[in-house]
């Protein structure tokens, strides 16, 4: 997602720290602090500016949310929809998702959402998909046992790397939509990119893997 840079976007995000997780590290293994309550948590990686996150949040208020974007000139429109919004069950966190390996710990989480992650089509950077072997490694290690990834994207291309990255990995495929605004699937919530993608046209591709519990 490129953006305008937002020089004060860096100041406005440090003056929320109620919302802006400052020092996400102190929270490793001990997630439930930031909430103040015992409710499973969902990440997104990638999170954008939001909308689906925010959505997410307004409409599970007995799951607690975690949005990730690097860009902080991106997640900005996030904060502000929150600050609005003033949901107690959605934190945001200002950082690169491939560092969550110092800030969650096994078990801290029970789901993880990639929405039109970057697709990265050229082989040689096959290693910076979202959906990529390491990647799945790492959500798997702070996950609980039987965690679950769930996946949109208009990219035929990624959808079915990413199908093949799970299989080869071991995930179990649970749903899958090869034209998710034209199935039955109920409850949907837009993230930016798709509402842009689809008024193009554009097919929806979307999945629910999840982790097997190793004996
Ligand atoms: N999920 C949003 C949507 O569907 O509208 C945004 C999609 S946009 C194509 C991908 C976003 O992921 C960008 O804002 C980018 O900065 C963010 N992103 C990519 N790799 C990331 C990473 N390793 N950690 C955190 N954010 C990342």
């Amino acid at each position: 997602m490129r953006l305008r840079h937002k020089p004060w976007a860096k100041e406005k995000l440090m003056q929320y720290p109620q919302y802006v997780i400052q020092n996400p590290e102190d929270y490793k293994g001990e997630w439930t602090k930031a909430f103040s309550n015992e409710n499973p948590i969902h990440i997104e990686v990638g999170t954008g500016k939001g909308k689906f996150i925010v959505g997410m949040a307004k409409a599970n208020p007995n799951v607690n949310y975690i949005g990730i974007e690097m860009q902080d000139s991106v997640i900005i429109s996030a904060l502000d929809q929150l600050i609005e919004a003033e949901l107690p069950n959605l934190k945001l966190l200002n950082i690169d998702g491939s560092n969550l390996r110092n800030i969650f710990a096994k078990d801290d989480i029970e789901r993880v959402y990639l929405n039109f992650s970057d697709p990265w089509p050229k082989n040689r950077h096959e290693k910076r998909r979202l959906t990529y072997k390491t990647f799945l490694k790492l959500y798997e290690d702070m996950m609980e046992d039987g965690g679950e990834i769930h996946f949109k994207t208009d990219n035929q291309g990624l959808f079915e790397y990413s199908l093949r990255s799970f299989s080869e990995y071991g995930l179990l495929l649970k749903f899958v939509s090869l034209d998710l605004h034209n199935s039955e699937f109920e409850g949907n919530i837009m993230t930016e990119y798709e509402e842009k993608f689809s008024s193009r046209g554009q097919r929806i591709y979307r999945c629910e893997v999840k982790y097997q519990i190793r004996g």
